[in-house]
């Protein structure tokens, strides 16, 4: 793949010096809205097209019209080069800044101005995330139909910019096709309303040339989109192949027939086993590819058009046809598919992802293509698309490290059980899930699971690397200790939090033994998965994989809870902001889930919430990928590591998604002095270390591996500590 000319490019540098460009725009925008620290910039190196990456000059977080007019205005003045952003999920490049250049951000520009159900219209900032707009509007029985797989991230800018695509636009429309009217500022800062609120608008019709453009034109303020009542019902035919050319076929012949389905969706077999590990959207594994056709309307209109398809698959030789039951099924046939990005995500390294759209008839040509090259190349991919309009998303699934790159299996490794220290490997003959230092560096408390010889905690003396102290306790998950040295608490895989006494005896040494009642108990579902103590409260915070999120008063005689939240999925971590007062709750579920009822919840990857009340304060989305960690660095930023190998920042002070696709890890320390940071990188068996900015992680990756591991070692936890 060559580099777009433009960027190998150097001649477009600025006019104006740098200290001068900053002083103009400081005078234009508030302090928290101009980036130029080198740290800050590093998070805005890319977008979803992570093989490209470069660091802009300066960031421009505008929060509103006349913000971004003024910063066009300074940079068409000095003749500094913009390239404008939405939420970077982007996997073009198209926000890919210009290292001399200003990336201008709409982040910050993200609400919703005006709803009018009548007209069935919305008015919006570009920055809103895509769900967000259907979510604000469902109150009115309406909804936004373009839906692109990135929906719960992307922007509404974003997507006009890319006349962005999705399930429903086979029936529905892209997006030039959903929006009304644009405002919108030229490169020399001057506004322009572009369409109207009724059927046409004097003068060119210049909607069509700005939707698409990539940002190239110019930059999307505000847009008004069409909305479309919520059809009376919907409904979903399951089609299994047991050839991948009969089911691209079959989507010309349904097309054929004239149908046009609300959605029509393709999953290969390498697709449905990845998602079926994950989500367990009940897919049928034995096939070489599975169709989902939707059909929406009128329950006559739906059970008419329900019949036909059905008949139509069966023809073209479907070995299984399944109708959705009831909304439950519906949206479950549904979470599995959109959530096959992540899902291949988890099982490989990397992965990279085709766009591409064909001329429908030849789809049976092109897939089979594919499977010829996949052998050939020894890559495998998984071929998840949208059917109906030819639009393929060839995922190549690859290993970064491995040289040729022909591993074409996962290697998860054999867990051994030793802790590598700096100075030794120490035998543990039990499986280490989490550790946790004292305050004083004095131990490292390890969560030890096996089997053979029994489940337990040791507390490994830092002075010497030596264990010093066992406790059997079962099944611990995950290990605390709490601020003060004297208590830690033991997360368990029965549903449990045990807390054991670390206080010191007069001698010096700790009692480590088991308070009695001071166990919280949950129910058996909840493995718990991560913990955190809220020190001026006395509360500590209980995430669990199913969901919950506890708070639990553990200052009294008995630890006693104080609120909880149940609708989460899966927690991977919780995590405070540095004042306590915010819990930040981080998801490794998929982004996408069912309530009871059968509502999609759109479950993102981090809620914010009040720790004392435990209500949600806000929700972000790192990007659709479950998250393995998080940790708080810099007493301000979280760096949240995903499952397949992205990082993701949080920012406390704004709760901004600072980079949402930086290449990262999957567990990280920060040390003592915070000014490295240790990450285990995906292949578990290597240690790097990064030097963390003035503001937070950059991924610099000058540090040095940390080798000396055994092959088949997974990392469980990192810990540092000075000597
Ligand atoms: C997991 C995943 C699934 C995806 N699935 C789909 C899919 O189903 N269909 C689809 O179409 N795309 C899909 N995408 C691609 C991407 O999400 C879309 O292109 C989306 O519209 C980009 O929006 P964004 O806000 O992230 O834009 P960015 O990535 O920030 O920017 C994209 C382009 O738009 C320009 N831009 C951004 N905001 C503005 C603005 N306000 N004014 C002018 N220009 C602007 C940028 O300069 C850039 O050229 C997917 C991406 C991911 C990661």
């Amino acid at each position: 793949m060559g580099m777009p000319e433009l960027l190998s490019s150097e001649t477009l540098l600025p006019e104006i010096a740098h200290a001068d460009l900053v002083a103009q725009l400081t005078v234009a925008l508030p302090p928290a809205s101009l980036l130029h620290q080198r740290e800050d910039l590093k998070p805005f190196e890319c977008d979803g097209m992570t093989a490209y990456q470069r660091v802009p000059l300066l960031v421009a977080l505008p929060e509103n019209e006349d913000q971004v007019r003024a910063v066009l205005r300074i940079c068409h003045k000095g003749r500094v080069p913009v390239v404008f952003r939405g939420a970077g999920t982007g996997l073009s490049g198209g926000a890919l800044p210009y290292a001399q250049g200003l990336l201008l951000v709409m982040a910050k520009m993200k609400q919703i101005l005006h709803i009018d159900p009548v007209a069935r219209m919305a008015r919006v900032q570009p920055g809103v995330r895509n769900a967000a707009i259907s979510e604000a509007t469902a109150p009115h029985g309406l909804y936004y139909a373009p839906d692109p797989s990135s929906q719960i991230a992307c922007s509404i800018g974003g997507n006009v910019a890319e006349n962005s695509g999705g399930v429903h636009c086979l029936k529905y429309g892209l997006t030039v096709h959903n929006i009304q009217k644009l405002r919108f500022v030229t490169i020399e800062g001057e506004l322009l309303e572009i369409g109207s609120e009724g059927l046409d608008a004097p003068g060119y019709d210049l909607m069509a040339l700005i939707t698409g453009s990539e940002g190239m034109l110019g930059v999307v303020t505000e847009v008004t989109v069409k909305l479309l009542p919520k059809p009376e019902k919907a409904q979903v035919v399951l089609a299994a192949f047991d050839d991948i050319v009969k089911a691209g076929q079959a989507v010309a012949d349904v097309i054929g027939a004239g149908i046009i389905p609300a959605g029509l969706e393709m999953m290969d077999k390498k697709a449905t086993a990845a998602v079926e590990q994950f989500v367990r959207a009940g897919y049928p594994l034995d096939a070489a590819a599975i169709l989902l056709c939707e059909s929406d309307g009128t329950s006559e209109e739906v059970a008419n058009e329900i019949g036909r398809v059905k008949e139509v698959m069966k023809n073209a030789g479907a070995t299984e046809v399944r109708t959705s039951r009831d909304e439950t099924e519906r949206l479950k046939f549904w979470a599995g598919r959109k959530a096959a990005f992540p899902a291949v995500g988890r099982i490989m390294p990397d992965y990279y992802c085709m766009d591409g759209t064909i001329p429908k008839k030849q789809l049976p040509y092109v897939l089979k293509r594919i499977d010829e090259l996949s052998a050939k190349f020894n890559l495998q991919c998984a071929n998840v698309f949208h059917a109906g309009d030819g639009n393929l998303h060839p995922l190549i699934m690859f290993d970064a490290n491995n040289g040729d790159q022909n591993s074409g299996s996962l290697t998860h490794n054999t867990i051994v059980g030793n802790i590598i220290t700096a100075s030794k490997t120490v035998q543990l003959g039990c499986v280490p899930r989490s550790l946790d230092r004292t305050q004083d560096n004095a131990y490292e408390y390890i969560a030890c699971t096996s089997p053979a010889n029994g489940d337990k905690i040791i507390a490994l003396r830092t002075s010497d690397d030596t264990a010093v102290f066992q406790l059997a306790i079962a099944a611990p998950t995950f290990v605390l200790v709490r601020p003060n040295d004297t208590q830690l608490f033991v997360g368990q895989g029965n549903g449990h939090v045990t807390t054991i006494d670390i206080s010191k005896r007069a001698d010096g040494s700790r009692k480590n033994v088991v308070l009695p009642k001071r166990t919280i108990t949950l129910s058996p579902g909840n493995l718990v998965t991560s913990l955190a103590f809220v020190p001026g409260g006395g509360t500590l915070i209980v995430g669990t994989n199913t969901g919950f999120t506890f708070n639990y008063d553990v200052v009294g005689n008995l630890p006693a809870l104080i609120a909880s939240h149940q609708s989460f999925n899966g927690v991977a971590a919780v995590g405070l902001s540095p004042d306590s007062t915010k819990t930040y709750v981080f998801l490794n579920a998929p982004a996408y889930d069912l309530d009871a009822s059968g509502n999609v919840l759109l479950a993102g990857n981090v809620h914010i919430m009040n720790t004392a009340t435990l209500s949600v304060l806000s929700t972000l989305n790192c990007s659709p990928n479950p998250i393995t960690a998080a940790l708080l660095v810099k007493k301000r930023y979280f760096y949240v590591t995903q499952s397949d190998g992205t990082l993701c920042t949080v920012d406390t002070t704004t709760d901004l998604v600072v980079n949402s696709s930086a290449p990262g890890g999957f567990l990280a320390a920060e040390d003592i002095a915070g000014k490295r940071l240790f990450i285990a990188d995906q292949q578990d068996n290597v240690v790097e270390t990064v030097t963390l900015g003035k503001t937070g992680p950059t991924s610099d990756q000058q540090g040095v591996s940390f080798g000396g591991l055994p092959a088949n070692s997974t990392v469980v936890g990192l810990s540092v500590f000075s000597k």
